[in-house]
């Protein structure tokens, strides 16, 4: 389960899913819609355990989080405050010869080269660069294409009525925050988190589910106080590691620390579904790469088979989720677009920063302006407004006041999903003494995301015995635990059907649970997925080990 599946053919795990009910294509019967994935009932429930773990990690687990579950069509001003109407765009381009639409940068990508961006915005094309279909070098130019999907609200189809579908969840947290903040009884630092369906008309989806364009989100906007707060309050931010987890929060800590520490905590998340280190990377985003407001952006990668080698050749893997340091650029984008205010009173502040020496009050004074009117002129506010308003920005952080920073760490339910996929599927050929060899897949899930906890399989069908103590067993534990119950066919076929479900333990009833063996007597064959093993247990004590053992 561990390690990298290096050499393993995403057609097989497709024809996988297919088959045993994880994943079909959308609107299967009339061709499918390219970019949209159906849920089987094993997705649905590997899915749903997946959301609620995080969900239990993020919230319930922490005294510091509280939830949100917001809209997917909101105001269309959000998308504006956000950036997302001028700028969320992909390039794209037309091969003028095989009318093959592409995504310029990934087809720069896939030919060794960089798209470029000269000093209008405009994307050009490195010379040399073929279509990747028809290899010829007849390409339109490239051009900006927005990924949000429009619709209209209402009966009348004009611009005044035009809506967005959110092409991600944490606008509604910022614009929310005010409420939960009032209303949760939560002070800085403290996060919100929401789980929820996303949508990009991506130029060309791609890799099965990993790039579609409805998706679902698990985002959390951790906000924080900004380091100049947290200076005046504890006279300087908290030093931070050079690698590794930084410990229990800390008063000090200043955006650094917070963001390793979110970094750590999902990688630890991930840990704790069975994707081990090895199968993850890291990227950091380097100064070029990163939002001019953000400070820092860590991407968590899953090494998929489809993803690209580095130089030494090992996989490098593809985003799974972004851990970026936005600064206060979204809540401050919100108090602008909306004029209400989105900062915060802070009693610690307040008290502490009459009592800093005059050149310290200046030099944090200084650094906060700075910051804000850097911000401020990046928008477009003229010089002479942006320095009043940063002006008075400074001045409110004196008394207190602040705009929140924020820590956002940004998943993707579906990418962790087929990440989760290609990590447990196994197969073995076995060959068996007359020659004839067949190809037996395993799904090594971790038990805590395991689509089937348990399988309850009667010895024989055709014993009623056998087949009302199963009902019973059966009853026992499905009200807790996602159970099933299958008679039909040999003992090892049903066994093979639940490995390939990914089920990591089956229960069969056999004649001794009925007292055939005495000391046998109410007890169960208890089978391991991987690796086969068996044991008995005593049906009085399967609940419980069953639910310790799949927590
Ligand atoms: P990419 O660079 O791969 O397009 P992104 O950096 O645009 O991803 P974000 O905007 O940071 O992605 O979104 C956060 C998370 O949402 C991603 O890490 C990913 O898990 C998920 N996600 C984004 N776009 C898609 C998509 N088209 N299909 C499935 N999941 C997605």
């Amino acid at each position: 389960m561990a390690e990298v599946k290096e050499n393993l053919h995403m057609e097989k795990i497709v024809s996988l899913c297919k088959r045993r009910g994880f994943i079909f294509q959308s609107s299967e019967i009339y061709g499918g819609i390219n970019g949209f994935w159906d849920y089987g009932p094993l997705g649905a429930e590997l899915k749903r355990n997946v959301k609620e773990l995080w969900w239990r990690a993020m919230t319930r687990a922490r005294e510091d989080v509280a939830g949100l579950e917001a809209t997917i069509i909101m105001a269309p001003a959000i998308w504006k405050a956000s950036g997302h109407v001028d700028t969320f765009s992909d390039p794209m381009c037309d091969c003028k010869k095989c009318k093959k639409r592409h995504r310029a940068d990934q087809l720069c990508e896939d030919q060794g080269l960089a798209l470029t961006k000269g000093d209008n915005g405009q994307f050009a094309f490195p010379a040399g660069t073929k279509c990747t279909h028809c290899g010829s070098t007849e390409l339109t130019e490239p051009r900006p294409f927005n990924l949000m999907f429009k619709t209209y609200v209402g009966p009348i189809e004009s611009e005044d009525h035009v809506a967005y579908l959110r092409p991600e969840t944490a606008q509604a947290i910022f614009a929310q925050f005010k409420n939960v903040l009032e209303t949760s009884r939560q002070k800085i630092p403290f996060g919100i988190a929401q789980i929820g369906k996303a949508f990009r008309n991506e130029v060309t989806p791609r890799n099965y589910t990993f790039r579609s364009r409805e998706f679902e989100q698990m985002e959390l906007e951790f906000f924080i106080k900004p380091d100049e707060a947290i200076e005046a309050i504890h006279g300087s931010v908290a030093t931070v590691p050079v690698s590794g987890h930084p410990g229990e929060p800390q008063p000090n800590w200043g955006w650094q620390a917070w963001h390793q520490y979110w970094v750590e905590e999902r990688v630890r998340f991930y840990e704790g579904l069975g994707l081990a280190r090895a199968t993850l990377s890291f990227h950091v985003q380097t100064a070029d790469e990163l939002a001019h407001y953000a400070r820092a952006t860590t991407d968590i990668l899953f090494k998929f088979p489809f993803s690209k080698r580095d130089e030494k050749g090992e996989l490098k893997g593809e985003e799974l989720e972004g851990i970026a340091a936005r600064s206060d650029f979204d809540l401050s984008q919100h108090q602008r677009f909306s004029g209400k205010p989105m900062s915060v009173f802070d009693e610690e502040l307040r008290n502490a920063w009459p009592r800093l020496p005059q050149a310290r009050q200046d030099a944090l004074w200084q650094r906060y302006y700075a910051h804000r009117q850097r911000y401020l002129t990046r928008m477009g506010v003229a010089e002479d407004a942006a320095a009043r308003q940063a002006t008075e920005d400074a001045n409110a952080l004196a008394k207190g006041n602040y705009i929140p920073h924020v820590i956002e760490p940004s998943a993707g339910v579906d990418r962790l999903i087929l990440a989760l996929l290609t990590n447990a599927y196994t197969e073995t050929v076995k060959t068996d003494d007359k020659g004839r060899s067949e190809t037996l897949y395993v799904m090594q899930f971790h038990p805590r995301v395991a689509p089937i906890k348990v399988a309850v399989l009667p010895l024989l069908k055709n014993k009623p015995e056998l087949v009302a103590r199963a009902r019973a067993v059966f009853e026992l534990l499905r009200h807790d635990l996602a159970c099933f119950y299958d008679e039909g066919g040999s003992i090892g076929k049903r066994y093979a059907r639940q490995d390939e479900a990914g089920t990591p333990y089956c229960v069969t009833i056999d004649f001794d649970t009925l007292g055939e063996n005495p000391e046998l007597h109410d007890t169960v064959t208890l089978r391991y997925r991987d690796d086969g093993r068996q044991e008995r247990l005593k049906i009085s004590g399967l609940r419980q080990w069953l639910l310790e053992h799949v927590r």
